[in-house]
């Protein structure tokens, strides 16, 4: 029972290897393609589709407890694996997540407040929707990430377009909302049913990609951060969630708060906690899967993530990818690099994020930039 298993070998799957190596347990990544970020650096790695049963057979001849860093494994996969071991998250859980509809509908019926929207799966049902959500954003109810499968549109006629360019599947029309803020709320809850609550972190995008996510700078209301960890708390409690789970907030200008999707895993807005506090949310997965006691998740300073996409590496205008230079990084204080080993640096391709820690909120605002002008980051902070 000391090796644990990870569905998927990008930088969620990698990190999760290190916390858990950390903790002495071993690693099986299950990833259809090799040489990935998670399988090189985990013990044994099975190259196997997530449908596949012979991958799944495989990956249970290793191990008693399994789970996953993206919402899209097939939930039949899950359910099939959860039949004879300890799993993170559930079957049940990812058919509500990686489904928009499903997955606002849910959040909905906990009374916790979602943007107004309209089911779309047909163009009939974009011309009868209501005229007051327009301008809106058209999501693709499925394998949305980093804002792909989004389209902004101000009519009917923009939408209908959007709708076919993505080939008219399922979709929710959301009303644009004037957002203040986006904060995330962290959690890990264990099998024992304890609760551990991140603090909130108060994130920025670029192009719809995590750009910054600063923690203890900025005073967010008390009335309104508690809100939040309680909407939180109520979703996991109703989908009767184990394992670490983030829930993306919106803080609209009049200070309502809108819960904007739910990761059932470590998510990016959660990568500060990897020096910002004693455990990070990978080490808080290892532990649920490990059926051990939750850690400390206390802010320990201030702390800054800046994500570090590909485009680093073409800051300079040309066609090649150059590596940034990581030691004028380096050399400023506080700064912690992770980068994710992929193999090639494209444009818009998460490679890597920096944490900046700093007690003192000025100084850590002040190297931060630093960082985000030594990597052209255009970070909003
Ligand atoms: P992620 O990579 O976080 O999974 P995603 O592709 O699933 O992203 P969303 O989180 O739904 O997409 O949206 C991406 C970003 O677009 C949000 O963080 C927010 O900045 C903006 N956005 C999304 N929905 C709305 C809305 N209804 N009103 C205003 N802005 C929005
Ligand atoms: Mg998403
Ligand atoms: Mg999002």
């Amino acid at each position: 029972g000391h090796t644990l298993g990870m569905m998927g070998g990008g930088q969620l799957g990698r990190m999760f290897c290190h916390a858990a190596q950390s903790l002495g347990y071993k690693v099986v990544v299950l990833e259809p393609t090799e040489e990935s970020p998670a399988g090189r650096v985990a013990e044994y790695e099975v190259v196997s589709a997530y449908d596949d049963m012979k991958g799944l057979d495989t990956l249970l001849s290793y191990t008693q407890a399994v789970t996953t860093e993206f919402e899209n494994v097939p939930a039949a996969s899950l359910k099939y694996l959860s039949s004879q071991i300890r799993i993170s998250p559930s079957a049940a859980v990812v058919a509500v997540v990686q489904d928009r509809i499903a997955e606002k509908t849910f959040i909905a019926s906990q009374g916790i407040p979602v943007a107004p929207y309209a089911e779309i799966r047909t163009i009939e049902d974009l011309e009868k929707a209501d005229n007051t959500l327009f301008p809106a954003i058209l999501k693709a109810a499925r394998l949305g990430y980093d804002g792909k499968g989004q389209a902004r549109v101000k009519s009917v006629a923009e939408a209908v377009e959007a709708f076919k360019s993505f080939g008219e599947v399922p979709c929710v029309l959301e009303a644009m909302l004037p957002l203040k803020k986006e904060v995330s709320v962290v959690m890990a809850r264990g099998f024992d049913g304890k609760i551990a609550l991140f603090p909130i972190g108060v994130n920025t995008h670029i192009n719809g990609i995590l750009s910054s996510s600063v923690v203890g700078v900025e005073e967010i209301d008390p009335t309104i951060e508690k809100a939040a960890q309680e909407a939180a708390i109520k979703i996991a409690l109703g989908l009767n969630y184990f394992g670490v789970m983030c829930v993306e907030f919106f803080i609209l200008e009049d200070n309502r708060l809108v819960a904007n999707e739910i990761a059932p895993r470590p998510h990016n807005s959660g990568h500060y906690t990897m020096n910002a506090c004693l455990s990070s949310q990978f080490e808080q997965q290892v532990r649920v899967l490990a059926g051990m006691p939750l850690g400390s998740t206390d802010l320990l300073a201030p702390t800054i993530m800046l994500n570090i996409l590909g485009d680093s590496w073409f800051a300079h205008g040309g066609e090649q990818a150059i590596e940034p230079d990581w030691a004028s990084v380096l050399a400023l204080p506080g700064v912690n690099l992770h980068l994710y080993g992929k193999a090639e640096a494209r444009k818009g391709r998460k490679m890597g994020h920096i944490n900046i820690v700093n007690k003192d909120p000025q100084q850590l605002i002040y190297y931060a930039r630093q960082v985000s002008d030594i990597l052209h980051l255009n970070a909003k902070i």
